[in-house]
């Protein structure tokens, strides 16, 4: 299975398996660790929702 995995912080392909066993990733160009498989065609979209939900998280913790 071949899968091109993408940073959602920087766009970067560089992304090295750091976990295995939970599956995080992180890239080696501007260090970003998660868990996180982002193909190529969806990586701009994939890269607004997370900006997004980031915005909602932190909006909802400021509601509590
Ligand atoms: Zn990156």
């Amino acid at each position: 299975m071949t899968k091109t995995v993408s940073c959602p912080n920087c766009g970067s392909n560089r992304m090295k398996m750091h976990n295995p066993q939970l599956s995080i990733w992180q890239c080696s160009k501007c260090g970003y660790q998660g868990p996180v498989v982002v193909e190529n065609g969806n990586l701009n979209k994939q890269i607004k929702e997370n900006k997004k939900m980031e915005k909602l998280r932190k909006k909802l913790l400021w509601r509590r």
